[in-house]
């Protein structure tokens, strides 16, 4: 059996060319469009890398969109006025602070700090309550657990009573992620399970999974022998397991392997996700989704 491909860069296009039709919708309704501000501290090269992604993918869409670059020694005074400022900004409808901050800054004060009717990442306190609520106190869902989700409903698997196992309870994706899929509502409904490092019996929870969600950071640490026939699997992990030289551009780039063993798993599974191209481009993709909703909201449409 050869699984299902849940292509993450096509079901991306699908997504954006949605958000992009909704700004226009609203822009020619309302004469306003989405505002999304990027804070970046310091030039680390991946948060660039990260941000100027953001960036583009905003202005692809015909959002209104800021990066505002901060020097390395800025204080956290200033950070949070600068927050504070694009709080008060009625342009703006997401506020995102690329993390990690300099060790100078304390990360938790300035993520909350933003509006949490700005905050499109969904990690204010505020928001994941909201989350644990579920229904229609639900705001701005994290962006990779709302990928997560957006793609299992999209490859047309059923959630409502299935075992769904999450492996990893990280604040980011795991926790999210289990809350979301055991909500009452379309794809949700599930019966979930939560393993970690302390859990006993990890094979035991996998084998009995129809959707299996693999966020842990370990390569390859579900064998294919884990997997139950037919089932979804949806791989988080992307881990950097060595170097190779790219074809396209002759420069060095990661070797990325998830935390499945893909080939061997693709012959088991109903459907799966790969590493690189799954989960990857979804996080971005839901970012713009929820800066969308984020003025829908200010307007009174969502
Ligand atoms: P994390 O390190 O914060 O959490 C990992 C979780 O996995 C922990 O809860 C831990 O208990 C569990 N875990 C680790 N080793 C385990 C083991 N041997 N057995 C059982 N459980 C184990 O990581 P995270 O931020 O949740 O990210 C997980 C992976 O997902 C990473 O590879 C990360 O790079 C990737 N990730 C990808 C995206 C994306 O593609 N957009 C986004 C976020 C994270």
């Amino acid at each position: 059996m050869t699984a299902k491909l849940i292509k993450g860069t096509e079901i991306r296009e699908v997504i954006l060319e949605e958000v992009k039709s909704g700004v226009e919708q609203i822009k020619e309704k309302h004469g306003v469009v989405p505002g999304l501000v990027t804070i970046l501290v310091g030039e680390n090269p991946a948060s660039i890398s990260y941000v100027t992604l953001k960036i583009k993918t905003a202005e692809r869409l015909g959002f209104k969109e800021i990066q505002d670059s901060q020097p390395e020694d800025i204080s956290e005074e200033d950070l949070l006025a600068l927050v504070d400022k694009y709080n008060k900004d009625d342009a703006i409808n997401g506020i995102l602070v690329q993390l990690p901050l300099p060790k100078h800054i304390n990360e938790k004060k300035v993520l909350n700090a933003i509006d949490p009717d700005k905050d499109v990442d969904g990690f204010h306190p505020v928001n994941v309550g909201r989350l644990m609520i579920g229904g229609d106190e639900v705001k701005f869902p994290p962006c990779t657990p709302a990928g997560i989700q957006e793609m299992i409903v999209r490859t047309g698997v059923e959630t409502s009573g299935a075992e769904v196992v999450v492996v990893g309870r990280s604040n980011i994706v795991g926790k999210p992620i289990a809350n979301m899929m055991l909500q009452k509502g379309p794809g949700a409904n599930s019966t979930v399970t939560v393993v970690h490092t302390r859990t006993k019996d990890l094979e035991g929870h996998c084998k009995r999974a129809d959707i299996l969600i693999v966020a842990a950071g370990v390569p390859g640490l579900v064998k294919p022998e884990w997997i139950k026939p037919g089932a979804c699997v949806i791989d988080v992990g992307v881990n950097r397991v060595g170097e190779k030289i790219s074809e396209k551009t002759g420069k060095k780039i990661a070797i990325l392997k998830g935390d499945v063993d893909f080939d061997e798993a693709k012959e088991i599974a109903g459907s799966i996700t790969p590493v690189p191209g799954g989960v990857g481009p979804m996080t971005v993709t839901m970012l713009m989704v929820n800066t969308l909703k984020s003025l829908k909201f200010k307007l009174g449409i969502a």
